[in-house]
């Protein structure tokens, strides 16, 4: 047995013993539904299977500043609800972001499922918070199965997943992310992006500060039009940040954000680099829990939070997104390399939480390339949410 399982049942933290004592759930529950309802659901509907499968697409290289990915090494999760109705969710890691690689995430979709077989999906909150007591480091793992359970439990009230969360958007606006690539390269995508209809061309910076630079320059010069968002993804340190973003603004330059510009950890750093720019400083990697989300605040170290549900998860980035807004932190909301499932719940939570200054949700991978189909229409730079239940999924493809 492993020693996480033990965990889960030593620790006596049932899903169904949180719910009942921190009532947790009743506040996501859609308005009309009585209580007498609301109660006869939560005793009845059991999820009954769990599935997690590997999912791999190999892509074009993309360089940041953390290596090159070249694979899309994802996981997919399916759980089925006694009704039938079923629930999908995507793990998609990036080993040096989350610490996590397809074959943790597959350990721990399968540890996970003798806990998950047999609760009741009207308990979603309290098993995502069961989970990360156990798993708390396996967060793209844990994401993708609050996934599967959101998916289902929507699905089981016949709304889609953004009216779950009080919207009523149904379209939201991308940006475009160029890699680390030479600026000749670099300012033909822009050239293509901008032609294409994007507004804000997204970036990669922060492996050697003159080709930066050249990228940079080349970016605008191709899409003079657009706004500019920079990602350093840690490359840089405080000192050769504030460097690097001094003389893009010496070009007259004005990026809308500067994001991630330091070592993670390095809060300190980042407030330095803040401090010394008028350009909005953003923290990504920073960024995984609410607690971290609170230690941004009180170091006042960046502007914006970049929300990723592959490092928070779904239901703590709700926690992110409000610390954010109470600090009056601008939101981000953007993504690993994911097929269509992930991106569909990032713009699902995008549209029904609301209130995103930066959304950086732009597929590597076609529809036809996601374990499910159907989901929101990708029609650059829009996603368009149908009125399909859940995710919008209508099953394997
Ligand atoms: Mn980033």
């Amino acid at each position: 047995m492993s020693t996480r399982r033990a965990f889960i049942k030593k620790s006596g933290l049932t899903a169904g013993g949180l719910a009942t004592a921190t009532v947790l759930g009743g506040s996501m529950l859609p308005g009309g539904m009585s209580q007498s309802e609301s109660q006869q659901g939560a005793k009845g509907l059991k999820i009954t299977k769990m599935f997690a499968d590997p999912i791999n697409y190999e892509m074009e290289p993309f360089p940041i500043a953390l290596g090159v990915m070249t694979n899309l090494d994802n996981a997919f999760v399916r759980i089925v609800l006694e009704n039938g109705i079923e629930g999908y969710g995507e793990a998609a890691p990036i080993m040096t972001i989350n610490g996590e690689n397809q074959q943790t995430i597959l350990g721990t979709l399968n540890s996970c499922r003798e806990f998950i077989v047999g609760q009741d999906i009207n308990n979603y909150r309290s098993i995502a918070y069961t989970l990360k007591s156990a798993f708390w480091a396996q967060s793209a793992a844990r994401c993708a199965i609050e996934m599967a359970l959101l998916d289902a439990y929507t699905k089981t009230l016949g709304i889609p997943f953004y009216r779950l969360l009080g919207g009523t958007e149904t379209k939201i606006e991308t940006d475009y992310t160029i890699a680390i690539v030479p600026a000749e390269e670099a300012k033909r995508q822009a050239i293509k992006l901008a032609s294409e209809g994007f507004r804000i061309i997204k970036t990669k910076v922060g492996v050697n500060m003159k080709e930066d630079i050249d990228r940079v320059l080349a970016i605008k010069d191709g899409a003079p039009e657009c706004g500019l968002l920079i990602d350093a993804n840690q490359g840089y340190n405080p000192k050769t940040a504030l460097r690097f973003i001094n003389e893009v603004v010496k070009h007259d330059i004005y990026p809308v954000m500067f994001e991630q510009p330091v070592l993670k950890s390095d809060l300190a750093g980042m407030k330095y680099v803040r401090d010394n720019t008028e350009i909005l400083v953003g923290a990504d990697e920073s960024v995984f829990t609410r607690a971290d989300a609170i230690n941004v605040v009180r170091t006042g170290c960046a502007d914006a939070i970049n929300i990723k549900l592959m490092k928070s998860c779904i239901i703590e980035a709700l926690d992110i997104a409000a610390v954010a807004r109470s600090a009056n932190l601008k939101l981000m909301i953007g993504c690993m390399v994911e097929t269509n499932l992930a991106l569909a719940c990032a713009v699902h939570f995008a549209a029904g939480v609301g209130g995103f200054d930066f959304i950086d949700l732009d597929p590597s991978f076609d529809a036809t390339q996601c374990p499910v189909k159907g989901g929101p229409v990708y029609s650059p730079p829009y996603w368009t949410i149908g009125q399909g239940a859940g995710l919008g999924f209508t099953g394997r493809q």
